[in-house]
């Protein structure tokens, strides 16, 4: 079926690898460059070493999950869907399984083995591995006709998948090279921002509570402009010596577009099991048991140690009042603020710590159906250097995994065409 056909494969990530086992499947031998010696070093590292694989929910629902450009996801996602990449893993001898809120992870909870996996299925249909830096492309009369890499020229590819990731962490491999290459040719890029990030925050309140972890929270986020809460979500957070992070405060920062210092605040619930009337009962049940301490002294059951301080700080109330001297609008103040203790967000943490980069290739210049450049026709795009990204939960490996295939699936199409 290769009719003497070639084609090459730049960035072994979790788009690149897919490609490759989808050419191979083919009968296609195709070329992967890989700066790094090891391929998928970036998806050797997915949720927290255990890779969110993906979301196993239906098309509908996973489009719902695009932070933008959902629509030009459509075909893809219809091509290769949630469903058919848990096919696909478990095919290769990674059994899979389900988690909260839908999210699949391999039985072993090692993304190694899903590296492992691809690796091994695309070495063993034959594909050569070029471990170079590719530095660019060079075309004639839209087509690419040359990929230089630091060591070398190679040419004679038929046709170029372009997969070089984002520019989340760089430590990976991946420090956005391909945004350059394809400006080059002509292709723009939209502005390259942080999405899944930690946020940094004013006031200096989080700092004092750094390393703290809150569990079984509720967070709203408020977007101050449009005096609107845009966001709300409940789980884990995280104080750190810059602001806040952890599952609940990334998905959060997907929805904070655009990031202005000052825009948006975090609104914590502390309690969000009980309702304001609940809690102040709770309060005065505490307040009873510990009457006779200071209010510093009285807060150990409600609130976590390193809390209690920064917390009457908030509340404005002196460390040395004496619990059986806090009035009814003190007790108010404490149960509103532990239902709702406000940061103000300053910014995203830098696009190296993102776990995902928001922004890319310009969708307008790929063709849908087939991640095929409107500018040069043999080349393509697949993965997160595409202007595509989604919320937590194992759907941006998926648009990863939905775009290679449907790139190289274009590509055979081609191939047996011809
Ligand atoms: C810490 C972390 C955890 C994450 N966890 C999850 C998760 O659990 N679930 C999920 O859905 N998503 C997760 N993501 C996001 C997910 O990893 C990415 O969306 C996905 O890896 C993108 O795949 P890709 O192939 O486009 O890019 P990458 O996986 O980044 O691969 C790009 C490859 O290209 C290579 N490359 C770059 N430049 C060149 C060059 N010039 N020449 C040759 N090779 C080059 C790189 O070395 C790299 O191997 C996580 C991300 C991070 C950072």
């Amino acid at each position: 079926m290769n009719n003497g056909k070639s084609v090459a494969v730049i960035g072994g990530g979790a788009a690149g690898m897919m490609a490759c086992c989808r050419l191979t499947d083919a009968g296609i031998r195709p070329v992967l460059f890989e700066r790094n010696s090891l391929l998928g070093k970036k998806l050797g590292i997915t949720g927290k070493g255990r890779c969110n694989v993906t979301n196993d929910c239906m098309a509908e629902e996973y489009m719902k999950n695009l932070t933008k450009n959902s629509k030009f996801m459509y075909s893809a996602i219809n091509r290769f869907s949630p469903h058919d990449t848990i096919k696909f893993f478990t095919s290769l001898g990674v059994p899979l399984k389900t988690e909260r809120g839908r999210r699949v992870f391999p039985v072993s909870d090692k993304a190694t083995d899903v590296v492992l996996a691809l690796k091994n299925k695309l070495v063993a249909g034959g594909c050569k591995i070029i471990n170079e830096r590719v530095t660019g492309l060079e075309s004639e009369n839209g087509k690419i006709t040359t990929i230089k890499t630091e060591k070398t020229a190679h040419s004679g590819f038929d046709a170029i998948i372009l997969c070089t990731g984002g520019l989340s962490y760089p430590v990976t491999g991946s420090t956005g090279d391909g945004y350059e290459i394809a400006k080059a040719l002509g292709h723009t890029v939209t502005p390259l921002i942080p999405s899944l990030s930690a946020l940094e925050c004013n006031g200096g309140f989080c700092e004092k509570l750094q390393g703290l972890s809150l569990k079984n929270i509720s967070v709203k986020i408020k977007d101050n402009i449009k005096n609107k809460i845009i966001f709300e979500d409940f789980g884990e957070m995280l104080f750190t010596h810059f602001g806040v992070s952890g599952p609940v405060i990334l998905s959060a920062s997907a929805h904070m577009r655009p990031m202005e210092n000052g825009r948006y605040s975090i609104i914590i619930d502390e309690k969000p099991a009980l309702t304001h009337d609940m809690l102040d009962k709770r309060v005065l049940f505490d307040f009873d048991k510990y009457k006779n301490r200071q209010i510093s002294n009285a807060m150990g059951d409600l609130l976590p140690q390193k809390m209690i301080l920064p917390f009457i700080d908030l509340c404005s109330i002196p460390y040395s009042t004496s619990v059986n001297s806090i009035t009814k609008a003190q007790r108010k103040v404490i149960v509103d603020t532990m239902k709702a203790i406000e940061l103000n967000v300053s910014r995203f943490r830098p696009i190296d710590e993102a776990i995902v980069t928001s922004g890319g290739i310009n969708v307008k210049e790929i063709e849908p159906a087939t991640m095929r450049s409107k500018l040069c026709e043999n080349l393509y795009f697949a993965g997160e250097i595409i202007d595509v990204d989604a919320y937590t939960g194992g759907y941006n490996l998926q648009i990863a995994f939905s775009t290679a295939v449907t790139a190289a699936d274009a590509i055979i199409n081609i191939f047996t065409e011809v």
